[in-house]
């Protein structure tokens, strides 16, 4: 009777379409698929496993007659990875077993033993939606050969009428528990951004957390900076007052895991749980299940959220995404407190370092306007506070608009704007100073710094040495041109006695130190105010070194010291002011004898390129300390310390100036204990020709 069948066929369809299509829920969908299935094709149980899009098993309903069976995932897992509904997952394909102790499909369980319900028959159809494959329909009847091709067809019909409906549900299912996770964690993000003080940070996470999950207890810990132990901070709910201050060494217990897997975990009943150890315990409660997430900050896990005892008994199965997500959450949000209480700290130490300044700092807006003045600026400048504020930069002083920029936008960007100016003070007078403007943030407001060093006594003392060196130069040069002339004369006139001469000699020698000194602290001034060197001759370096040698022999003699003369090569006429160049030599042969114990050696010696003479002094000294390597050339420098002879600190100035004046270089070598060595460059000069060098008047000059 084809027509009776298809009617009965097309009634269950229409039956099936009808339970299914009122219901979204998977589970409903699921029961109702199973009852209609087993009153219409009959068996006395069946199933359905619901399968995700990588074909593991999400849920299931088993019927035993009209009762729910209830199942775990792992029986879940074995059914569709053995068994008769792994081969219809596989093959994609029904499959009609009418005995099912002659099928090799059949996963034979206890209750398939002979004496039990021994063999039975079953049909098992994939459930297909779109190509997709959804889950696994299942029908066992308990004898033997009580299905057959009639009842796989009808098997097929439903599994197709209800395929679309399993996969809707199930997407609904999994679109309302992302609904539920995302909402819990806007929910959450939107009550732990309210605030950023540190405590109040931990309790909106806590609260969140707890009712997120529904649990009795949560606590949460960070990583202690020092020893990577885990310290509870803060916890809330049920017994919570022991946990803050907990301390768990690195890596014990469930809580160590987790930072050390980065990765959360749900435990649903501890005391099965190997991994749970005593540190895990909170004193106080009596710990049955527990979720703790890493809380982690740009990919650093930064301390973990527990979740302890959910109400219900047990955790839903969103509980490990929701605690995640929490987990991050409350370590971008630490972390953003950590750094705004750093960045408070800094504006403290800012504003106590701005008071306390020994300079006056001025602060303005990029208009110039002054926004906040130290006690110092107030000191100096004789404004009170509340003038300061009213005026501008530029009132104040002279502001350098080549360096700062009309609009101070040279300010933004340079690091740091310096030169000199003077302050303009209430009483009207005005006081040096250096200036360094620089950008600053103030009180949370893009503003512009200005310090302002009173440099007073620096100018003076520029003054003074300015007026010292005028003093040198017509009160000392002249007389002293005189003294080395009537030497000269005297020489020529007194008996050739020998007490005599050797008294002459020492005048002479005196009085040409004096003379060098004086014709060097006026070389410095002409050099400093950028005058050539006007009168440059072609000379033999040998012969400028044998000359500086002799004038500095006797004080080596009286010490005791050797000086070495190390000239091996051919050396090129250098092209050189000679007196200067002499005076140079002898500078630094001179700091070699005075640096140089008795008995000591000094070398002095030449190397050339052809372009260049390079000449250096080598001493066995005590060395020159790095740090002062630099500044030696500067002038009015002296290194201090005990046993250091003393001096006026113009040499080494001197020889720089006049080095570099040449187009030379001059710079030193040394080590502490291990001597000195000084060298300089010279040109060569293009002349072949040279003259003799003579003295005249206590100058070195060349004879053509
Ligand atoms: P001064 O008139 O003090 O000698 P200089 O300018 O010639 O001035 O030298 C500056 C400083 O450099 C000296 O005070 C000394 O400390 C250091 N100095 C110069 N030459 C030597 C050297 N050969 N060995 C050690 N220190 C030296």
């Amino acid at each position: 009777m084809p027509e009776d069948r298809n009617r009965a066929l097309l009634e269950l369809l229409i039956s099936v379409s009808r339970e299914v299509a009122a219901a979204l829920d998977l589970r409903t969908v699921l029961q109702r698929l199973l009852y209609a299935a087993i009153q219409n094709v009959g068996g006395e149980r069946g199933s359905i496993v619901v399968l995700d899009d990588l074909g593991r098993p999400v849920d299931a309903t088993i019927v035993y007659g009209k009762r729910l069976h209830e199942h775990t995932t792992q029986q879940l897992r074995e059914t569709v990875e053995r068994g008769l509904a792994g081969w219809v997952v596989q093959h994609r394909k029904p499959a009609l077993v009418p005995d099912t102790s002659k099928d090799e499909r059949w996963l034979r369980r206890a209750d398939d033993a002979a004496e039990k319900s021994g063999a039975k028959s079953a049909i098992c159809v994939p459930l297909l939606a779109r190509e997709r494959l959804v889950g696994v329909l299942t029908l066992v009847h308990s004898v033997p050969n009580a299905f057959n091709e009639e009842h796989l067809e009808l098997m097929r019909a439903i599994a197709d009428q209800a395929s679309v409906a399993v996969l809707n549900a199930r997407l609904y299912t999994e679109a309302q528990r992302t609904a539920r996770v995302m909402s819990a964690l806007a929910e959450g993000a939107a009550a732990i951004n309210t605030s950023l003080e540190m405590p109040d940070v931990w309790r909106r996470i806590l609260n969140q957390t707890m009712q997120a999950l529904q649990v009795e207890t949560v606590a949460l810990a960070l990583i202690d900076g020092t020893d990577s132990n885990l310290i509870f901070l803060a916890a809330a709910g049920h017994n919570s007052g022991n946990i803050p201050g907990r301390n768990i060494p690195k890596g014990d217990g469930l809580a160590g895991s987790v930072i050390r897997d980065r990765h959360g975990v749900v435990v649903p009943n501890v005391r099965q749980d190997k991994r749970y150890s005593d540190v895990d315990r909170f004193g106080g409660i009596e710990m049955r299940a527990v979720a703790i997430a890493p809380i982690q900050t740009q990919g650093k896990v930064i301390g973990v959220l527990e979740a302890i005892n959910p109400i219900s008994g047990a955790f839903d199965p969103d509980a490990m995404l929701v605690m995640t997500g929490l987990g991050s959450l409350a370590g971008t949000t630490i972390q953003n407190a950590q750094f705004l209480e750093k960045l408070q700290k800094a504006h403290e130490r800012y504003r106590e370092l701005f008071e306390d300044s020994v300079d006056p700092i001025l602060i303005t807006d990029w208009e110039g306007s002054v926004l906040e003045a130290n006690r110092q600026a107030v000191a100096l400048s004789g404004y009170t506070t509340e003038q300061l504020h009213s005026l501008s930069i530029d009132q104040l002083h002279e502001v350098n608009w080549n360096k700062a920029g009309l609009e101070f936008e040279e300010l933004k960007e340079s690091d740091t704007c310096s030169y000199e100016s003077v302050l303009h003070k209430s009483n009207g007078g005005t006081v040096p100073v250096e200036v360094h403007a620089r950008r600053v943030e103030f009180e949370e407001s893009d503003s512009l710094q200005w310090i302002f060093r009173d440099i007073t006594e620096r100018k003076e003392l520029d003054a003074l040495r300015d007026d010292m060196t005028a003093m040198i130069y017509h009160d000392l040069r002249s007389p002293l041109g005189n003294i080395v002339s009537s030497i000269d004369m005297l020489n020529g006139m007194l008996p050739n006695d020998e007490s005599v001469q050797t008294m002459l000699g020492i005048a002479a020698n005196s009085t040409g130190r004096i003379q060098r000194l004086v014709n060097s602290l006026l070389d410095i001034n002409r050099l400093e105010s950028g005058q050539k060197i006007a009168d440059q001759k072609a000379v033999e370096p040998g012969a400028l070194i044998s000359e500086a040698i002799r004038d500095v022999e006797p004080g080596a003699i009286g010490r005791h010291q050797k000086i070495v003369k190390r000239l091996n090569e051919k050396y090129p006429l250098i092209w050189v002011d000679v007196d200067m160049i002499h005076r140079v030599l002898i500078n630094l042969l001179e700091n070699a004898i005075k640096f140089t114990p008795t008995d000591g050696r000094i070398e002095i010696g030449a190397q050339t390129n052809d372009e260049f003479v390079k000449i250096w002094v080598r001493d066995d000294g005590p060395g020159i300390h790095p740090a002062d390597q630099v500044r030696i050339f500067d002038k009015f420098t002296r290194v201090r310390g005990k046993d250091k002879p003393g001096g006026l600190g113009v040499g080494l100035a001197f020889c720089k100036l006049a080095v570099q004046g040449h187009g030379g270089k001059i710079w030193v070598e040394s080590e502490m204990n291990k001597g000195t060595t000084f060298w300089l460059t010279l040109p060569a000069a293009r002349k072949k020709q040279t003259g003799k060098l003579k003295r005249h008047t206590g100058k070195l000059e060349l004879e053509e």
